[in-house]
């Protein structure tokens, strides 16, 4: 698999820190690896690709992804098999998305060759801190920032590209309940709400305050010129199965293009479910809940796959899900799991195989 020629140089750590590394208690997303990938953007082009130790990096106050924001992420995820084969699951979609990113936010694309490459060479050295057994996987972080000094409004021209492996358990415990947006936006008409860009969720932090001491987790955000149709939340999209149809927003420049959110799409419509890839309205989810033909919601995304949604609260009142004996979001979940940790057949080729050297 590993065809590329990027010549990346590699710098190993003495000492591993892996043996200190209690795999039962860690926190999503705090627990980093020995190595990680550093490249450079200067002078138009990307530069010096190399895998150093982890620790920190010396950055100028005034480098303008301080000020501005300008920058862009990835989440992926590597899984191990119960053979310790190491695998990703679709890859080549994560590193097609954060270009599109990249491109919305004025930053320089990051070449394949050299993303791919990257990806081999750390999960190579790292792969003992891939934890067989489902439910445990290495999160991937991809991600560029605006690293030029200067506090002048426009684009940098320099940026660091960075990956960083972070071993995790299951993101969420339990089901979900979530809000329905009612006055703030995550996104607009035109905006940047289908790109990663990292402005996108500190905007969303205050909003899910105040929808977390009302005792909701999560917001499902609506269009923003009306608050009238349902498209997604924060971090996940979401599915509403009504009776047996399942319904998910369409994507547009507001709606992030999940993978996950595909994928399910295509498990579905290969079960023969009817999948209707349309714009809801509250009101007939409302509707729905009050006569009994709302069954699921779930959201989808890398870091939970399948999360389930116990109940919905919108103008003051909640509405609480029925657990379903033919649940889609187990179904789901199950079906995704096992291709991402080879334990089934992988119809679609999402599977990635990491060469074991
Ligand atoms: C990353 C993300 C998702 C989920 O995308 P996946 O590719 O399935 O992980 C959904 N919504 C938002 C806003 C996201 O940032």
């Amino acid at each position: 698999m590993n065809t590329s020629t990027a010549n990346i140089s590699v710098t190993k750590v003495t000492n591993s820190r892996l043996a200190e590394v209690d795999f039962d208690n860690l926190t999503f997303g705090s627990t980093f690896t020995d190595h990680m990938f550093v490249c450079d953007f200067k002078d138009g082009a990307w530069h010096n690709p190399a895998i150093v130790p982890y620790g920190p990096l010396t950055i100028s106050p005034a480098a303008k992804v301080f000020h501005y924001g300008q920058a862009v992420f990835e989440g992926m995820k590597a899984y191990k098999d119960d053979n310790g084969e190491v695998f990703l699951f679709r890859p080549e979609q994560n590193f097609e998305r954060i270009n599109k990113s990249s491109k919305r936010m004025a930053i320089p694309e990051f070449p394949r060759d050299i993303f791919f490459e990257a990806l081999h060479k750390l999960l190579d050295l790292d792969k003992g801190w891939v934890q067989s057994g489902v439910g445990n996987s290495l999160y991937i972080r991809p991600f560029a920032m605006a690293t030029q000094v200067g506090v002048s409004a426009s684009p940098s021209d320099e940026y660091k590209f960075i990956i960083l492996l972070s071993p995790v358990k299951a993101y969420y415990t339990g089901d979900v309940r979530v809000t329905i947006a009612q006055k703030y936006s995550r996104s607009a008409d035109g905006g940047v709400g289908a790109a990663k860009a990292a402005g996108n969720y500190g905007a969303q932090f205050y909003p899910t305050n105040l929808a977390r001491e009302k005792g909701f987790q999560q917001v499902v955000w609506t269009d923003s010129n009306e608050h009238k149709y349902l498209e997604e939340a924060g971090t996940m999209n979401v599915f509403f199965r009504i009776n047996d149809t399942l319904i998910t927003a369409p994507t547009s420049d507001r709606i992030l293009d999940g993978i996950t959110r595909k994928s399910v799409i295509s498990l579905a419509e290969r079960a023969g479910i009817d999948v209707d890839v349309r714009r809801l309205a509250v009101s007939e989810l409302v509707d729905a809940a009050n006569n009994g033909s709302l069954k699921e919601i779930f959201g989808s995304g890398t870091a939970a796959v399948i999360s389930p949604v116990s109940a919905f609260g919108y103008n003051d009142k909640v509405y609480d899900l029925q657990k379903q004996d033919d649940s889609y979001a187990t179904k789901f979940k199950q079906q995704l799991m096992d291709i991402q940790y080879n334990r089934s057949e992988d119809p679609f080729g999402w599977r990635y195989p990491i060469a074991n050297d």
